[in-house]
């Protein structure tokens, strides 16, 4: 018979990372899974303002430090995606490398994937000046034009870190008022490259080898202009990543799960946690919130287990 793990964990973003260092103080056999990198999201974040204790850091640091944290409780970790669940009274999961892992308890953790605009020239540019990562990407950008999709949080923090680098950052909003909050508006409109762009949506990506603009459209008359530019930065919100469980009736219309106070899912041993779960709230610190309770039931969970 294959090793029957205690709690799988899909994922390691901070709810993840969190759920594993509890799990694995608790006693529990951990084995957590990672698609790409450590981190979730983090690693994508340029400066993390908001986390106690750490007035500034950098999200690639704060995702070295929660990963060594595991590393150290030498937590298990696979390098590769779970594509689908066979909900048994031991879960069986099947990795995109053909792999089956078994486990009394499972915590997914899998958090969100970058919308993409839909529109004609993107998919095609992926690489050839659109991009998802501002911190993966921005320097690249060096002395160039660059654009930046969306009014959230995401889209002003990542505008800022853009102007490190671009000569100008357009911020183009669909609406003429920002979702994100007000420090993070103030810090993008006091920033003297920041440009905003009110009351349009993208329309086309223009481009030959690369990107050579954006084709935006007025949303109150319907004109359109072209934005010359080297660089798209869409950050115009997430969608869960939860393939995986589709068929299991955990999640709602949307694709989050729905879980309880506990983190628990209508299936028992499966639990959910961070940003793939409908919640009011997506920061760092309710998914490392979530993770420790989801680790928390699961325990009492396996402790039950025959
Ligand atoms: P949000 O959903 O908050 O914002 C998405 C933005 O994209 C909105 O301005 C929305 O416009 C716009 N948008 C959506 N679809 C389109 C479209 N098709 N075309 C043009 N514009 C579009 O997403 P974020 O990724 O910014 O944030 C997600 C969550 O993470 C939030 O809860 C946020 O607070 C949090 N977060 C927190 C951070 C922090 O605290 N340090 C950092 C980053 C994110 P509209 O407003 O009109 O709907």
């Amino acid at each position: 018979m294959d090793k029957i793990f205690d709690l799988a964990i899909i994922g390691s973003g901070p709810a993840g990372m969190t759920a594993a260092i509890y799990a694995k103080r608790a006693g529990l056999d951990v084995l957590m899974f990672e698609g790409s990198a450590p981190g979730g999201k983090l690693v994508k974040t340029f400066e993390i303002d908001n986390w106690p204790g750490e007035p500034n850091i950098s999200g690639v640091s704060l995702a070295m430090k929660m990963y060594e944290h595991t590393t150290n409780l030498e937590v298990q970790t696979e390098y590769t995606k779970v594509i689908s669940i066979k909900n048994e009274h031991v879960k069986e999961l099947h990795t995109e490398d053909g792999r089956v892992f078994y486990t009394k308890a499972l915590i997914i953790a899998s958090g969100t994937i970058e919308n993409m605009m839909n529109i004609p020239g993107e998919e095609a540019m992926i690489g050839k000046g659109v991009s998802f990562c501002a911190v993966c990407d921005g320097a690249f950008y060096r002395e160039k034009d660059v654009v930046v999709i969306g009014g959230g949080n995401s889209a002003l923090e990542e505008a800022v870190y853009l102007t490190q680098f671009a000569r100008q950052v357009t911020i183009v909003i669909r609406r003429d008022v920002f979702r994100g909050d007000l420090q993070a508006q103030e810090r993008a409109l006091a920033n003297p490259k920041i440009k905003v762009i009110r009351s349009h949506i993208p329309v086309e990506v223009l481009h030959e080898i690369k990107v050579t603009g954006l084709k935006i459209r007025s949303v109150v008359d319907g004109t359109e202009e072209v934005l010359p530019c080297d660089g798209i930065f869409p950050y115009i919100g997430a969608t869960p990543s939860t393939q995986c469980i589709h068929d299991l009736g955990i999640t709602d219309k949307e694709g989050y799960m729905i879980v309880n106070e506990k983190m628990e899912t209508k299936i028992p041993g499966i639990y959910g946690a961070g940003d793939v779960v409908v919640k009011p709230l997506r920061q760092i610190v309710t998914a490392v919130n979530d993770g420790a309770i989801a680790a928390q039931t699961a325990f009492h969970y396996i402790k039950e287990f025959e």
